[in-house]
């Protein structure tokens, strides 16, 4: 069967979105991670030590749990992807391990990075800390001011954070530095991208690694209900990796409604949002042929969310294309709606997610779903690394001892 959905063309387009739009001075480096990643994550030893270290270090398979009084409250069956209890707090471990597993296979001897809010680089240096390999980080100026725990975090782990001083000094100025090192040291670094972004094969390597979330819930719905098929599957997306992990292995399923939901900020019309899918013109970021949040004249906007983690003004190349051909619906939440929902799953679950999270889990109030339907939410990482932000934001919702509005 030709799929259309999972798996990009040989040139690394999904319909008319994705391919690679690199300098002249990184197709060496791509290329040969385009001619070697299938044949490296195809081999019998990388997938041996992949599925050691995802049970033994980050900590697979992660739960799906039913969530009782959230289904109750809802009127329908709500289950929950507990990619929170990975390792290090969030699904993106998942995709740095593939990555340091093929980066060791492919002879490099020092990581690159880059982070916006400093999650993909806690998930890189901590898989650097387990190899022993050298990790540079790259992060805006700005965003070490305001993230110095992950900071902390990355440079307790042995990473050296490398502040980019030029234009916003946010995670577009530290991906152009990124860029820039790969170009000086070509041949004994790899460059992990922390999501479904980035030139091909990155939305494929990517998506893969992280497709290991929806084969799991296959198999742990068959055991709990008797079928393996969901009717929705839900993800909060910022450039889409925590959902193309929940969504691929039912994009060939029909019967399966997928639901990407991006983060509205302030309200999608409000100049103030990351709602890519509903204000995004095709163009290209990052390497990639996207849809992308820009100007009439082709500047790209700067995105507002409350969660660093959705505060991205492109999707990946696999996300505009379910958006374009209509297999994926795309919803958006505020900022409000996702403290709302936040508050919410803490109160009822006794879970506290992060605000990315919560940005999906916030569709319940919007959107109304039968009895019979089975919901499950990716739930993409905790809130512990949110909490000033709950606390500040959410000062009014935190002093009231209020369960039984909930
Ligand atoms: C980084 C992050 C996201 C957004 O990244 P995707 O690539 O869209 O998944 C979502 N949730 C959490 C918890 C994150 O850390």
């Amino acid at each position: 069967m030709i799929n259309t959905y999972q798996h990009p063309d040989e040139r690394g387009y999904y319909g008319v979105f994705g391919g690679a739009f690199i300098p002249e001075m990184l197709h060496r480096n791509v290329e040969e991670l385009q001619e070697r990643y299938l044949q490296i994550m195809g081999e019998a030893s990388f997938q041996k030590e992949l599925q050691e270290l995802l049970s033994d270090y980050v900590g697979r398979p992660t739960p799906l749990y039913l969530a009782v009084r959230l289904s109750r409250k809802y009127g329908t069956n709500i289950y929950l992807k507990r990619e929170d209890l990975c390792h290090t707090g969030a699904h993106k471990i998942n995709n740095t391990i593939g990555q340091i597993l093929l980066a060791e296979r492919l002879g490099k001897k020092r990581i690159i990075a880059e982070t916006g809010a400093g999650q993909h680089g806690v998930a890189t240096a901590t898989v650097c800390a387990l190899k022993g390999v050298e990790c540079v980080v790259f992060m805006g100026e700005k965003d070490i001011q305001r993230q110095a725990p992950n900071v902390a975090r990355m440079k307790m782990l042995g990473a050296k954070v490398v502040p980019a001083t030029s234009g916003s000094k946010t995670l577009k100025d530290a991906t152009n530095e990124a860029i820039r090192d790969w170009i000086n040291h070509p041949g004994d670094t790899h460059y992990i991208i922390g999501s479904v972004v980035g030139p091909h094969p990155y939305p494929d390597m990517v998506a893969r690694f992280q497709s290991v979330i929806s084969a799991e819930i296959r198999k742990q719905l068959k055991e709990k209900t008797g079928s393996e098929l969901p009717t929705h599957v839900l993800a909060c997306v910022g450039g889409g990796s925590n959902a193309a992990g929940a969504f691929f292995h039912f994009l060939d399923e029909p019967t399966v409604e997928i639901i990407a939901i991006e983060a509205a900020g302030h309200g999608v019309d409000s100049g103030m949002s990351a709602a890519t899918t509903q204000l995004g013109l095709p163009g290209i970021l990052h390497g990639s042929k996207s849809l992308l949040m820009q100007t009439p004249d082709g500047q790209v906007v700067e995105p507002h969310s409350i969660s660093a983690g959705l505060d991205y003004p492109g999707i990946g190349p696999m996300h505009a294309h379910l958006y374009a051909s209509g297999r994926g619906t795309f919803l958006s939440a505020t900022d409000e709606e996702a403290l709302d929902a936040a508050f919410e799953l803490a109160r009822l679950e006794g879970i506290i997610p992060a605000l990315e999270t919560a940005h999906a889990l916030a569709i319940l109030k919007k959107r109304k779903f039968k009895e019979q339907d089975r919901l499950v939410f990716s739930l993409s990482g905790r809130g512990d690394k949110d909490m000033s932000t709950y606390m500040t934001a959410g000062a009014e919702r935190m002093d009231k001892n209020d369960h039984h509005s909930y």
